[in-house]
Protein backbone atom coordinates (compact mmCIF):
# COMPACT_ATOMS: atom_id res chain seq x y z
CA UNK A 1 0.00 0.00 0.00
CA UNK A 2 1.36 3.61 -0.75
CA UNK A 3 1.50 6.24 1.88
CA UNK A 4 -1.73 7.59 3.35
CA UNK A 5 -2.81 10.43 1.01
CA UNK A 6 -5.82 11.15 3.93
CA UNK A 7 -4.99 13.76 6.44
CA UNK A 8 -3.84 12.11 9.07
CA UNK A 9 -6.72 11.84 11.86
CA UNK A 10 -9.48 12.78 9.85
CA UNK A 11 -12.47 11.26 9.29
CA UNK A 12 -11.39 9.77 5.54
CA UNK A 13 -8.49 8.22 7.60
CA UNK A 14 -8.96 5.09 9.13
CA UNK A 15 -6.81 2.95 10.94
CA UNK A 16 -7.07 -0.74 9.43
CA UNK A 17 -6.39 -2.78 12.60
CA UNK A 18 -9.63 -3.57 14.22
CA UNK A 19 -11.74 -3.58 10.79
CA UNK A 20 -12.55 -7.13 9.62
CA UNK A 21 -11.37 -8.41 6.34
CA UNK A 22 -13.56 -11.25 6.24
CA UNK A 23 -14.40 -12.20 2.55
CA UNK A 24 -18.28 -13.07 3.17
CA UNK A 25 -21.66 -11.30 2.53
CA UNK A 26 -22.79 -11.91 5.83
CA UNK A 27 -19.95 -10.34 7.31
CA UNK A 28 -19.60 -6.99 5.44
CA UNK A 29 -23.32 -6.21 5.32
CA UNK A 30 -23.27 -6.51 9.05
CA UNK A 31 -20.10 -4.31 9.45
CA UNK A 32 -21.49 -2.17 7.06
CA UNK A 33 -25.10 -1.74 8.26
CA UNK A 34 -24.24 -1.48 11.94
CA UNK A 35 -21.46 0.89 11.19
CA UNK A 36 -24.46 3.48 9.78
CA UNK A 37 -26.28 2.25 12.60
CA UNK A 38 -24.24 3.47 15.23
CA UNK A 39 -23.37 6.60 13.42
CA UNK A 40 -26.99 7.27 13.60
CA UNK A 41 -27.22 6.36 17.55
CA UNK A 42 -29.54 3.02 17.18
CA UNK A 43 -29.68 1.30 20.63
CA UNK A 44 -28.69 -1.91 20.53
CA UNK A 45 -32.00 -3.38 20.26
CA UNK A 46 -33.05 -0.56 17.30
CA UNK A 47 -29.70 -1.97 15.52
CA UNK A 48 -31.01 -5.73 15.77
CA UNK A 49 -34.37 -4.80 14.43
CA UNK A 50 -32.37 -2.90 11.06
CA UNK A 51 -30.32 -6.24 10.74
CA UNK A 52 -33.21 -8.62 10.86
CA UNK A 53 -35.39 -9.73 8.09
CA UNK A 54 -38.70 -9.22 8.06
CA UNK A 55 -39.49 -12.20 6.14
CA UNK A 56 -37.41 -15.20 5.14
CA UNK A 57 -38.75 -18.53 3.47
CA UNK A 58 -36.64 -22.16 2.59
CA UNK A 59 -37.83 -24.14 0.15
CA UNK A 60 -36.95 -27.54 -0.89
CA UNK A 61 -36.87 -27.72 -4.65
CA UNK A 62 -36.69 -31.69 -5.75
CA UNK A 63 -35.33 -31.75 -9.04
CA UNK A 64 -35.55 -34.66 -11.66
CA UNK A 65 -32.51 -35.14 -13.77
CA UNK A 66 -32.45 -36.15 -17.28
CA UNK A 67 -31.55 -39.46 -16.57
CA UNK A 68 -34.70 -39.69 -14.36
CA UNK A 69 -32.30 -40.03 -11.12
CA UNK A 70 -33.98 -37.34 -7.87
CA UNK A 71 -31.96 -34.52 -6.23
CA UNK A 72 -33.38 -32.17 -3.69
CA UNK A 73 -31.81 -28.75 -3.99
CA UNK A 74 -32.97 -25.15 -1.42
CA UNK A 75 -33.95 -22.14 -2.24
CA UNK A 76 -34.29 -19.01 -0.43
CA UNK A 77 -35.90 -15.81 -0.99
CA UNK A 78 -35.74 -12.90 1.95
CA UNK A 79 -37.19 -10.24 2.50
CA UNK A 80 -35.40 -7.64 4.41
CA UNK A 81 -37.42 -4.55 4.12
CA UNK A 82 -40.69 -3.50 2.88
CA UNK A 83 -40.66 -0.38 4.74
CA UNK A 84 -40.58 2.03 1.83
CA UNK A 85 -42.81 -0.22 -0.77
CA UNK A 86 -42.76 -4.42 -1.97
CA UNK A 87 -39.71 -6.09 -1.54
CA UNK A 88 -37.44 -5.70 -4.83
CA UNK A 89 -34.13 -7.49 -5.70
CA UNK A 90 -32.90 -10.56 -8.09
CA UNK A 91 -32.50 -14.73 -7.66
CA UNK A 92 -29.11 -15.80 -7.84
CA UNK A 93 -28.53 -19.07 -9.03
CA UNK A 94 -24.98 -19.98 -7.90
CA UNK A 95 -23.51 -23.29 -6.13
CA UNK A 96 -22.25 -20.42 -3.44
CA UNK A 97 -25.70 -19.14 -2.51
CA UNK A 98 -26.95 -19.96 1.60
CA UNK A 99 -29.18 -18.45 4.00
CA UNK A 100 -26.72 -16.01 4.99
CA UNK A 101 -25.62 -14.95 1.53
CA UNK A 102 -28.92 -14.45 0.69
CA UNK A 103 -30.32 -12.57 3.26
CA UNK A 104 -26.91 -10.00 3.45
CA UNK A 105 -27.48 -9.45 -0.49
CA UNK A 106 -31.35 -8.34 0.95
CA UNK A 107 -30.36 -6.12 3.22
CA UNK A 108 -28.37 -4.53 0.82
CA UNK A 109 -31.27 -4.00 -1.08
CA UNK A 110 -32.72 -2.07 1.25
CA UNK A 111 -29.68 0.42 1.47
CA UNK A 112 -29.85 0.31 -2.64
CA UNK A 113 -33.52 1.33 -3.42
CA UNK A 114 -33.60 3.88 -0.67
CA UNK A 115 -30.15 5.53 -1.71
CA UNK A 116 -32.04 5.56 -5.27
CA UNK A 117 -35.19 6.62 -3.86
CA UNK A 118 -36.77 4.04 -5.40
CA UNK A 119 -40.26 3.21 -4.27
CA UNK A 120 -39.03 -0.45 -2.63
CA UNK A 121 -37.86 -1.90 -0.12
CA UNK A 122 -35.00 -4.87 -0.36
CA UNK A 123 -35.20 -8.43 -0.88
CA UNK A 124 -33.22 -11.47 -2.36
CA UNK A 125 -33.55 -14.78 -3.82
CA UNK A 126 -31.19 -17.56 -4.92
CA UNK A 127 -30.54 -21.19 -5.00
CA UNK A 128 -28.13 -23.33 -4.27
CA UNK A 129 -26.84 -24.76 -7.68
CA UNK A 130 -24.68 -24.44 -11.03
CA UNK A 131 -27.06 -23.76 -13.62
CA UNK A 132 -24.14 -24.62 -16.03
CA UNK A 133 -24.04 -28.17 -14.86
CA UNK A 134 -27.91 -28.79 -15.78
CA UNK A 135 -29.74 -28.94 -19.09
CA UNK A 136 -31.98 -26.32 -19.89
CA UNK A 137 -34.57 -28.46 -19.35
CA UNK A 138 -33.71 -29.34 -15.80
CA UNK A 139 -32.84 -25.76 -15.24
CA UNK A 140 -35.97 -24.59 -16.12
CA UNK A 141 -37.66 -27.79 -14.35
CA UNK A 142 -35.38 -26.18 -11.16
CA UNK A 143 -36.54 -22.53 -11.96
CA UNK A 144 -40.61 -23.16 -12.39
CA UNK A 145 -40.22 -25.52 -8.80
CA UNK A 146 -38.37 -22.22 -6.71
CA UNK A 147 -41.18 -19.77 -8.40
CA UNK A 148 -44.29 -22.18 -7.14
CA UNK A 149 -42.34 -22.84 -3.54
CA UNK A 150 -41.95 -18.38 -3.50
CA UNK A 151 -45.35 -17.98 -4.98
CA UNK A 152 -47.50 -17.45 -1.89
CA UNK A 153 -45.22 -14.48 -0.68
CA UNK A 154 -44.32 -12.80 -3.99
CA UNK A 155 -45.61 -10.75 -6.93
CA UNK A 156 -47.19 -7.63 -8.01
CA UNK A 157 -47.64 -5.28 -4.82
CA UNK A 158 -45.32 -8.04 -2.37
CA UNK A 159 -42.24 -8.62 -3.66
CA UNK A 160 -40.94 -8.07 -7.19
CA UNK A 161 -38.28 -10.57 -8.40
CA UNK A 162 -35.66 -9.55 -10.80
CA UNK A 163 -32.31 -11.31 -12.25
CA UNK A 164 -28.80 -11.94 -10.38
CA UNK A 165 -25.46 -14.26 -10.85
CA UNK A 166 -27.01 -17.12 -13.13
CA UNK A 167 -29.92 -15.93 -14.00
CA UNK A 168 -30.83 -14.37 -17.20
CA UNK A 169 -34.37 -12.81 -18.75
CA UNK A 170 -35.07 -17.25 -19.77
CA UNK A 171 -35.18 -17.70 -16.43
CA UNK A 172 -36.96 -14.60 -15.67
CA UNK A 173 -39.45 -15.68 -18.51
CA UNK A 174 -40.00 -19.15 -16.97
CA UNK A 175 -40.49 -17.42 -14.05
CA UNK A 176 -43.27 -15.37 -15.26
CA UNK A 177 -45.47 -17.97 -16.28
CA UNK A 178 -45.42 -19.51 -12.73
CA UNK A 179 -46.61 -16.22 -11.88
CA UNK A 180 -49.13 -15.82 -13.81
CA UNK A 181 -51.07 -18.71 -12.80
CA UNK A 182 -54.77 -18.07 -14.33
CA UNK A 183 -53.25 -17.79 -18.05
CA UNK A 184 -53.13 -14.06 -18.37
CA UNK A 185 -49.87 -12.38 -18.18
CA UNK A 186 -49.05 -10.30 -15.00
CA UNK A 187 -45.92 -8.55 -16.48
CA UNK A 188 -45.30 -6.22 -13.58
CA UNK A 189 -45.18 -9.58 -11.18
CA UNK A 190 -41.43 -9.62 -11.73
CA UNK A 191 -38.45 -7.37 -13.48
CA UNK A 192 -35.55 -8.60 -16.11
CA UNK A 193 -38.07 -10.34 -18.43
CA UNK A 194 -37.69 -10.63 -22.24
CA UNK A 195 -38.85 -7.72 -23.93
CA UNK A 196 -41.81 -9.91 -25.94
CA UNK A 197 -43.03 -10.44 -22.00
CA UNK A 198 -43.23 -6.78 -20.95
CA UNK A 199 -39.23 -6.53 -20.44
CA UNK A 200 -37.68 -3.07 -20.68
CA UNK A 201 -35.53 -1.65 -22.98
CA UNK A 202 -32.08 -1.07 -21.28
CA UNK A 203 -32.46 -3.23 -18.54
CA UNK A 204 -29.57 -5.58 -19.71
CA UNK A 205 -27.08 -3.23 -19.91
CA UNK A 206 -28.80 -1.19 -16.85
CA UNK A 207 -26.18 -2.25 -14.51
CA UNK A 208 -23.35 -1.91 -16.37
CA UNK A 209 -24.95 2.11 -17.71
CA UNK A 210 -25.16 2.99 -13.81
CA UNK A 211 -21.56 2.13 -13.32
CA UNK A 212 -20.64 4.02 -16.05
CA UNK A 213 -22.88 7.18 -15.13
CA UNK A 214 -21.40 7.46 -11.60
CA UNK A 215 -17.84 7.01 -13.30
CA UNK A 216 -19.13 10.30 -15.19
CA UNK A 217 -20.36 12.09 -12.00
CA UNK A 218 -17.06 11.13 -9.84
CA UNK A 219 -14.28 11.45 -12.28
CA UNK A 220 -13.34 14.55 -11.89
CA UNK A 221 -13.25 14.54 -7.72
CA UNK A 222 -10.62 11.38 -8.04
CA UNK A 223 -8.93 13.97 -11.04
CA UNK A 224 -8.99 11.45 -13.87
CA UNK A 225 -8.89 13.24 -17.11
CA UNK A 226 -7.73 12.78 -20.36
CA UNK A 227 -8.15 8.54 -20.97
CA UNK A 228 -7.29 7.02 -17.46
CA UNK A 229 -6.12 3.60 -17.40
CA UNK A 230 -9.19 1.06 -16.11
CA UNK A 231 -8.94 -2.59 -14.89
CA UNK A 232 -11.82 -4.88 -14.79
CA UNK A 233 -12.33 -8.45 -12.86
CA UNK A 234 -15.36 -10.10 -13.81
CA UNK A 235 -16.25 -10.18 -17.52
CA UNK A 236 -20.30 -11.35 -17.10
CA UNK A 237 -22.54 -8.58 -18.15
CA UNK A 238 -22.11 -6.25 -15.52
CA UNK A 239 -18.23 -5.90 -16.29
CA UNK A 240 -18.13 -6.16 -19.42
CA UNK A 241 -20.79 -3.36 -20.08
CA UNK A 242 -18.91 -0.94 -18.04
CA UNK A 243 -15.80 -1.72 -19.91
CA UNK A 244 -17.64 -0.34 -23.39
CA UNK A 245 -19.45 2.20 -21.69
CA UNK A 246 -16.00 3.72 -20.36
CA UNK A 247 -13.84 2.92 -23.31
CA UNK A 248 -16.69 4.99 -25.09
CA UNK A 249 -16.14 8.07 -22.16
CA UNK A 250 -12.23 7.80 -23.45
CA UNK A 251 -10.79 5.01 -20.85
CA UNK A 252 -7.88 2.97 -21.93
CA UNK A 253 -9.34 -0.83 -20.39
CA UNK A 254 -6.13 -1.86 -20.09
CA UNK A 255 -6.79 -5.46 -18.46
CA UNK A 256 -9.80 -7.80 -17.91
CA UNK A 257 -9.87 -11.02 -15.38
CA UNK A 258 -11.99 -13.56 -13.98
CA UNK A 259 -11.24 -16.49 -11.92
CA UNK A 260 -9.54 -18.52 -13.82
CA UNK A 261 -7.68 -16.15 -16.88
CA UNK A 262 -7.02 -12.62 -17.93
CA UNK A 263 -6.04 -10.66 -20.70
CA UNK A 264 -4.07 -7.09 -20.80
CA UNK A 265 -3.02 -4.44 -23.28
CA UNK A 266 -1.39 -1.43 -21.83
CA UNK A 267 -2.66 0.50 -25.24
CA UNK A 268 -6.21 -0.48 -24.30
CA UNK A 269 -7.80 -3.44 -25.50
CA UNK A 270 -11.06 -3.44 -28.32
CA UNK A 271 -13.46 -3.95 -26.18
CA UNK A 272 -16.10 -4.75 -28.55
CA UNK A 273 -14.13 -7.76 -30.04
CA UNK A 274 -13.36 -9.02 -26.76
CA UNK A 275 -17.34 -9.49 -26.08
CA UNK A 276 -17.76 -10.66 -29.28
CA UNK A 277 -14.94 -13.12 -28.87
CA UNK A 278 -16.07 -14.48 -25.36
CA UNK A 279 -19.80 -14.55 -26.77
CA UNK A 280 -18.53 -17.01 -29.67
CA UNK A 281 -17.49 -19.04 -26.84
CA UNK A 282 -13.73 -17.55 -26.52
CA UNK A 283 -11.82 -17.68 -23.74
CA UNK A 284 -9.46 -14.36 -21.99
CA UNK A 285 -6.64 -16.31 -22.46
CA UNK A 286 -7.13 -16.81 -26.08
CA UNK A 287 -8.44 -13.58 -27.24
CA UNK A 288 -5.29 -12.38 -29.80
CA UNK A 289 -6.18 -8.42 -29.43
CA UNK A 290 -4.09 -8.48 -26.05
CA UNK A 291 -1.40 -10.99 -24.07
CA UNK A 292 -2.67 -13.47 -21.97
CA UNK A 293 -2.06 -12.93 -17.64
CA UNK A 294 -2.25 -14.91 -14.99
CA UNK A 295 -5.10 -13.82 -13.29
CA UNK A 296 -3.77 -13.26 -9.58
CA UNK A 297 -1.19 -10.52 -11.38
CA UNK A 298 -4.42 -8.49 -12.66
CA UNK A 299 -4.90 -5.86 -9.88
CA UNK A 300 -0.88 -5.41 -10.32
CA UNK A 301 -1.49 -3.60 -13.76
CA UNK A 302 -1.07 -0.74 -13.52
CA UNK A 303 -3.90 1.53 -13.36
CA UNK A 304 -6.17 4.40 -12.43
CA UNK A 305 -9.49 3.05 -12.25
CA UNK A 306 -10.48 -0.28 -10.79
CA UNK A 307 -13.77 -2.07 -11.21
CA UNK A 308 -14.41 -5.32 -9.20
CA UNK A 309 -17.38 -6.34 -10.78
CA UNK A 310 -16.89 -10.47 -10.24
CA UNK A 311 -18.06 -11.23 -6.95
CA UNK A 312 -18.50 -10.86 -3.50
CA UNK A 313 -15.48 -10.48 -0.91
CA UNK A 314 -12.39 -10.72 -3.75
CA UNK A 315 -10.69 -7.33 -3.12
CA UNK A 316 -9.64 -7.92 0.28
CA UNK A 317 -6.82 -5.54 2.31
CA UNK A 318 -4.11 -7.46 0.85
CA UNK A 319 -5.70 -7.43 -2.48
CA UNK A 320 -6.24 -3.81 -1.81
CA UNK A 321 -2.57 -3.79 -1.82
CA UNK A 322 -1.86 -4.88 -5.15
CA UNK A 323 -4.09 -2.27 -6.41
CA UNK A 324 -2.16 0.24 -4.51
CA UNK A 325 -2.29 2.38 -7.82
CA UNK A 326 -5.84 2.74 -8.38
CA UNK A 327 -7.56 6.60 -7.87
CA UNK A 328 -11.17 5.24 -8.34
CA UNK A 329 -13.22 2.14 -7.41
CA UNK A 330 -16.23 1.50 -9.00
CA UNK A 331 -17.52 -1.67 -6.99
CA UNK A 332 -19.44 -3.25 -9.69
CA UNK A 333 -20.15 -6.50 -7.42
CA UNK A 334 -22.58 -6.37 -4.65
CA UNK A 335 -20.33 -6.57 -1.47
CA UNK A 336 -16.74 -6.51 -3.37
CA UNK A 337 -14.78 -5.01 -1.14
CA UNK A 338 -14.44 -6.03 2.33
CA UNK A 339 -14.27 -3.80 5.08
CA UNK A 340 -10.62 -3.74 5.26
CA UNK A 341 -10.21 -3.17 1.89
CA UNK A 342 -12.54 0.10 1.76
CA UNK A 343 -10.49 1.17 4.55
CA UNK A 344 -6.79 0.83 2.85
CA UNK A 345 -7.95 2.91 -0.33
CA UNK A 346 -9.83 5.66 1.87
CA UNK A 347 -5.97 5.52 3.32
CA UNK A 348 -4.50 5.34 0.30
CA UNK A 349 -6.65 8.42 -0.49
CA UNK A 350 -8.80 6.11 -3.40
CA UNK A 351 -12.32 7.59 -4.10
CA UNK A 352 -14.53 4.26 -3.71
CA UNK A 353 -17.75 4.57 -5.06
CA UNK A 354 -19.99 1.81 -3.13
CA UNK A 355 -22.09 -0.90 -4.21
CA UNK A 356 -25.22 0.45 -3.41
CA UNK A 357 -24.69 3.76 -5.69
CA UNK A 358 -22.70 2.20 -8.00
CA UNK A 359 -24.38 -0.62 -9.33
CA UNK A 360 -27.66 0.85 -8.49
CA UNK A 361 -28.79 1.11 -12.24
CA UNK A 362 -30.18 -2.60 -12.24
CA UNK A 363 -32.89 -2.02 -9.99
CA UNK A 364 -33.65 1.54 -11.43
CA UNK A 365 -34.35 0.47 -14.89
CA UNK A 366 -36.13 -2.54 -12.77
CA UNK A 367 -38.48 0.28 -11.39
CA UNK A 368 -38.83 1.67 -14.54
CA UNK A 369 -39.91 -1.59 -15.90
CA UNK A 370 -42.47 -2.61 -13.00
CA UNK A 371 -43.56 0.70 -13.62
CA UNK A 372 -44.00 0.10 -18.04
CA UNK A 373 -45.78 -3.11 -16.28
CA UNK A 374 -48.23 -1.96 -14.48
CA UNK A 375 -49.55 0.99 -17.11
CA UNK A 376 -49.13 -2.03 -19.76
CA UNK A 377 -46.70 0.73 -22.04
CA UNK A 378 -43.66 0.12 -23.50
CA UNK A 379 -40.54 3.21 -22.93
CA UNK A 380 -38.26 3.70 -25.72
CA UNK A 381 -34.56 2.74 -25.32
CA UNK A 382 -34.18 6.96 -25.13
CA UNK A 383 -36.38 7.23 -22.43
CA UNK A 384 -35.61 4.81 -20.37
CA UNK A 385 -31.93 5.95 -20.41
CA UNK A 386 -32.98 10.07 -19.98
CA UNK A 387 -34.73 8.25 -16.80
CA UNK A 388 -31.75 6.18 -15.94
CA UNK A 389 -29.51 8.90 -16.38
CA UNK A 390 -31.31 11.86 -14.27
CA UNK A 391 -32.02 8.87 -11.46
CA UNK A 392 -28.30 7.93 -10.87
CA UNK A 393 -27.43 11.76 -11.41
CA UNK A 394 -29.28 12.53 -8.47
CA UNK A 395 -28.03 10.24 -6.32
CA UNK A 396 -24.78 10.48 -6.66
CA UNK A 397 -25.48 14.00 -6.26
CA UNK A 398 -27.32 13.31 -2.57
CA UNK A 399 -24.15 10.73 -1.84
CA UNK A 400 -21.59 13.48 -2.95
CA UNK A 401 -23.25 16.65 -1.55
CA UNK A 402 -23.72 14.40 2.30
CA UNK A 403 -19.80 12.76 2.23
CA UNK A 404 -18.77 16.50 1.50
CA UNK A 405 -21.02 17.55 4.03
CA UNK A 406 -19.69 15.32 6.92
CA UNK A 407 -16.40 14.81 5.84
CA UNK A 408 -17.11 11.03 5.41
CA UNK A 409 -16.57 8.29 2.67
CA UNK A 410 -18.98 7.94 0.55
CA UNK A 411 -20.08 4.68 1.68
CA UNK A 412 -20.67 6.27 4.93
CA UNK A 413 -22.66 9.05 3.30
CA UNK A 414 -24.96 6.43 1.59
CA UNK A 415 -25.93 4.55 4.28
CA UNK A 416 -26.42 7.49 6.42
CA UNK A 417 -28.84 8.72 3.43
CA UNK A 418 -30.71 5.20 3.18
CA UNK A 419 -30.91 4.81 6.58
CA UNK A 420 -32.38 8.56 7.53
CA UNK A 421 -34.85 7.68 4.86
CA UNK A 422 -35.84 3.94 6.01
CA UNK A 423 -36.27 5.63 9.60
CA UNK A 424 -38.31 8.37 8.22
CA UNK A 425 -40.83 5.84 6.47
CA UNK A 426 -40.84 4.13 10.07
CA UNK A 427 -42.08 6.75 11.97
CA UNK A 428 -44.12 7.82 9.38
CA UNK A 429 -46.32 4.59 9.54
CA UNK A 430 -45.79 4.30 13.11
CA UNK A 431 -43.27 1.55 12.95
CA UNK A 432 -40.81 0.45 15.62
CA UNK A 433 -38.44 0.81 12.47
N1 LIG B 1 -29.72 -8.11 -8.80
C1 LIG B 1 -29.57 -6.70 -9.05
C2 LIG B 1 -28.95 -6.00 -7.85
O1 LIG B 1 -28.25 -6.61 -7.07
C3 LIG B 1 -30.86 -6.05 -9.53
C4 LIG B 1 -32.05 -6.18 -8.65
C5 LIG B 1 -33.34 -5.72 -9.30
O2 LIG B 1 -33.34 -5.32 -10.45
O3 LIG B 1 -34.36 -5.75 -8.60
O4 LIG B 1 -29.06 -4.82 -7.69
Amino acid sequence: MRAAAGTPGSSRSVSTSTIPDDPTLAAIAEHQLRAAADRAGLDDGATAVLLAPERALEVSIPLRRDDGSLESLTGWRVQHSTLRGPGKGGVRLAPSVDAQEVRALAQLMTIKTAVAAMPFGGAKGGVAVDPRALSDAELERVVRAFAGAVSPIVGTDLDVMAPDSGADERVLGWMLDVLSPDGPLRPAALTGKPLALGGSHGREQATGRGLALSFAAFREEAGLDGSPRVVVQGSGNVGLAAALLLAEQGCRIVAVGRSRSAVVREEGLDVRALADHLDDGGDLADFDGGDELDPDELLGVPHDVLVPAATEGLVDEEAAGRADGARLVLEGANGALTPAADAAFADAGALVIPDVLANAGGVIVSTFEHQQGLLREQWTAEEVDLRLTAAMRRACDEVRERAAREDRPLRDAAFDLALERLLEAARLRGRPL
